[in-house]
């Protein structure tokens, strides 16, 4: 008979290779996967470089999750990448639909049982899928759901590209014409990521999104901003402004402490006139905050600096958080208010857009993305 003794270590020894097991058995995640490095990949396990337009074209046009039904590969190459590869990066758990706009909220369970969202905005002739770059967020604006919950860590290219392609697969024939960067975390502290996904929505062989249909909206990461500018990818830029002032956006933004607006204003116009676009200011109404004469002056005299326009947004509640604090506080500005407003930045010859609120009854709209954190 075994002794307590050795048994207890039989069981170590069981749990040490079951673990060595686990590591060595781990799968590579194609999914994310731009053209070249499905390239690369391809070379490295001896199949020709061709083959990687095949598997993109499965992957991320056909949404196909197994490579048993990529047809015009042969059988043992399907077998091996079904043993060396993996093609699913998200659980999609729940959806959520907003009976007033139409909105759907995905609700994603990561592999480490992280939870994240999307969120598909149908409109009359366009469809807009929000997607998320990080699990939670680290900047802490004090207007934004996301940040109160706080920060787990980055999103991988796969999960980005799966929140697309498991959406427009449960979505079915409506089709999504448009991805913004604008759900929970800050897009360019995950940059490879961002720049990785972006390439493969806007790649000439990714069918039916074309370039112009993809929006980066940051908090302003200044060096982050010259880099996509001189990265080649012509996507929209949207810049979260909430404030002409310094001091009132470090408030509300505590980034701003780090990486001025001025610092910012300086790599906006660099990437407007690299990428010979006009940036998107996007405004959150803060009731008596930022909703002033003195503000409409300031970003008049900020929209001057290069070619620019105001997307002015409804302060949506975060009050299911509970915040303490500065965000206790806020509240948001009412719409006649918010009209009356606009029609002073118009008169100033600005381009402002209002944007309406869709899905605040389930917590879908912009800055409402929060989930429990373990
Ligand atoms: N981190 C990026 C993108 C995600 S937030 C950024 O900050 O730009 C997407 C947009 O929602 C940003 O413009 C953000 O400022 C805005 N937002 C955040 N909380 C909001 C709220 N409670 N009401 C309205 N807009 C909000
Ligand atoms: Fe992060 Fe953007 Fe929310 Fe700020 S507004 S906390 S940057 S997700």
């Amino acid at each position: 008979m075994l002794s307590i003794k050795t048994t207890s270590l039989f069981f170590e020894l069981t749990c040490i290779y079951l673990r060595a097991m686990k590591t060595t058995d781990k799968k590579i995640e194609l999914k994310g996967f731009t053209l070249a490095e499905l390239q690369d990949y391809c070379i490295s396990i001896g199949e020709p470089k061709f083959r990687a337009s095949q598997l993109f074209n499965w992957i991320y046009n056909h949404i196909c999750f197994d490579f048993n039904e990529m047809q015009n590969l042969s059988k043992e190459l399907r077998g091996k990448l079904d043993d060396n590869c993996n093609l699913r990066t998200l659980n999609l758990v729940t959806t959520q639909n907003s009976h007033s706009t139409g909105t759907k909220k995905f609700l994603f369970e990561t592999h480490d049982k992280h939870k994240i969202e999307s969120v598909l905005i149908p409109e009359k002739e366009r469809s807009t899928l929000c997607i998320s770059t990080q699990v939670g967020c680290p900047l802490d604006c004090k207007f934004c759901a996301t940040g109160l919950m706080g920060y787990k860590r980055n999103l991988t290219a796969g999960e980005v590209v799966d929140q697309y392609l498991l959406t427009a697969k449960e979505n079915g024939k409506e089709k999504i014409t448009n991805i913004v960067y604008m759900g929970m975390g800050e897009p360019l502290l995950n940059f490879t990521t961002t720049l990785k996904s972006a390439e493969i929505f806007t790649h000439e062989l990714t069918k039916g999104l074309s370039r112009t249909r993809i929006t980066v909206s940051t908090s302003g990461i200044p060096h982050k901003i010259k880099e996509l500018a001189d990265s080649g990818l012509r996507v929209k830029l949207a810049f979260s402004l909430h404030s002409a002032f310094e001091d009132f956006r470090s408030k509300i933004m505590p980034i701003n402490k780090k990486y001025s607006l001025k610092e910012n204003v300086e790599a906006l116009k660099y990437y407007s006139q690299k990428t010979k676009t006009r940036i998107t200011f996007e405004y959150t109404m803060l009731k008596d905050l930022n909703d002033t004469d003195d503000d409409v002056k300031a970003i008049t005299k900020l929209c001057a600096k290069f070619p620019s326009k105001i997307n002015v947004i409804p302060f949506n509640s975060i009050k299911h958080m509970n915040p303490g604090g500065i965000s206790a506080e806020l509240e948001p500005t009412p719409y006649d208010e918010i009209l009356r407003f606009v029609d002073k930045l118009r008169s100033n010859n600005i381009t402002v857009m209002v944007r309406e609120t869709q899905g605040d009854d389930i917590a879908a709209a912009c800055g409402q993305l929060a989930v429990k954190m373990k």
